[in-house]
């Protein structure tokens, strides 16, 4: 039986992995064995053989015994020690949603509904990197399947409106804690219905920029605000977050000439689904019903929502998809732009099908159960 090994399953991505592989009867026909960076000996999670002693997840002989290591752990942990393994000629795969290893040569980033023969090709090559994609790319690739499918890209931007998930657990507290302070400073104007809503505007503004608000992990307030900026930036003016968009998209689609994607990446109040109002450059005009239909049928997960406002209300919000593995695309409608010029907006959870389902679904591929 093909031993796998778990590594980051504690976190905000493993959790979300290891509740899905749960609700879906995964654990069985293999192994699974649970590492810790932290917690070693500590009994690890009873996914139905028993709560095992948690094992180091530095011990690189106890990692080399793995057919298949899976993990959620972060980019720091695979620069560490990804190479050791490989170095001491461990050839098992590595299944990783972290960033750290997508670009390289010999790594395939997973999205199976999208690049399913990549991934076979790969695994009949004999690699073994399997890389899950940046959460945005992913989402914007299984909404807009239909379009890239029939070729009809010619570029994209994506203008995108990202949770506070997307930063991990302690920005999710964080928006929260913001969020509740402004609530107590506002909560008596705000119920009162003759409350002077200038006022409560000045109490909320003030209250904003006071610095009372917990921003450790932020920076500053995302609460009643955004922050059009995530992760690091790059020489050429973007943030990797939008590098990643097009580079990210061109490797998973494996085209040679590459599509343009760009755009800017903000992070906004929600708590685990990102959104992207997307402008598509098409190649030639065809008429709104067939894109319509092109990206309803695409694959089991997209749902084409008409560009009605109840429809949208009901079904094209972040409140409507968190937690589900739904991704609505609606506001479809060609541009004053141009009939070549299509304007979109699409709703997915990030922690789903942006992060951990398509790693969940290449565990599956390489133990050939889908
Ligand atoms: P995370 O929640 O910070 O968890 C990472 C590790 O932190 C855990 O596995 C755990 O390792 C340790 N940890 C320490 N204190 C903890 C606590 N109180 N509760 C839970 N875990 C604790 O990381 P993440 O957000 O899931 O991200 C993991 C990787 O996935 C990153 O590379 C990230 O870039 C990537 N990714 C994230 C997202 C996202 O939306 N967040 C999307 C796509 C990809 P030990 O058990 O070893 O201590």
């Amino acid at each position: 039986m093909q031993k796998v090994g778990f590594i980051g399953w504690r976190g905000m991505v493993g959790s979300v992995l290891l509740e899905r592989m749960r609700r879906e009867n995964d654990f069985q026909g293999f192994s699974p064995i649970f590492f810790t960076t932290s917690q070693q000996g500590q009994p690890g999670p009873d996914v139905g053989g028993g709560a095992l002693p948690l094992r180091d997840a530095r011990n690189l002989q106890d990692l080399a015994d793995m057919d298949i290591l899976v993990s959620c752990q972060g980019g720091d942990y695979t620069k560490d020690i990804h190479p050791k393994l490989r170095s001491a000629a461990w050839r098992g795969l590595w299944i990783d949603a972290a960033s750290a290893l997508r670009m390289n040569g010999e790594s395939t980033i997973v999205l199976d509904p999208v690049n399913r023969p990549a991934i076979d090709r790969a695994l009949d090559a004999g690699c073994v990197d399997f890389i899950g994609g940046n959460c945005t790319v992913s989402l914007m690739l299984i909404a807009l399947q239909g379009l890239f499918e029939a070729d009809l890209v010619e570029w994209v931007t994506s203008m995108t409106y990202q949770s506070a998930s997307g930063a991990g657990a302690k920005n999710m507290k964080e928006l929260i804690a913001q969020m509740a302070d402004l609530g107590d400073a506002g909560r008596a104007l705000a119920a009162d219905p003759a409350g002077e809503v200038l006022e409560l505007d000045r109490i909320i503004g003030a209250k904003l920029r006071d610095g009372s608000l917990p921003t450790a992990e932020f920076g500053v307030p995302l609460a009643a605000s955004l922050i059009p900026w995530i992760d690091s930036a790059l020489p050429c003016g973007r943030t990797r977050e939008e590098w990643k968009g097009m580079v990210e998209t061109n490797k998973i689609l494996g085209r040679d000439k590459q599509i343009p994607v760009d755009g800017q990446c903000v992070r906004v109040g929600a708590m685990r689904c990102h959104s992207q109002a997307l402008t598509v450059k098409l190649n030639r005009d065809i008429p709104l019903a067939e894109i319509e239909s092109l990206l309803d049928q695409a694959n089991d997960w997209v749902k084409f929502v008409p560009n009605e406002k109840e429809a949208t209300l009901q079904k094209l919000t972040p409140a409507a998809v968190g937690g589900t593995l739904t991704i609505p695309v609606g506001r479809v409608r060609k541009m004053a732009l141009g009939q070549q010029y299509l304007t979109a907006f699409t709703v997915g959870d990030q922690l789903l099908w942006g992060a951990a389902e398509p790693v969940r679904r290449m565990l599956l591929i390489a133990l050939g159960r889908l």
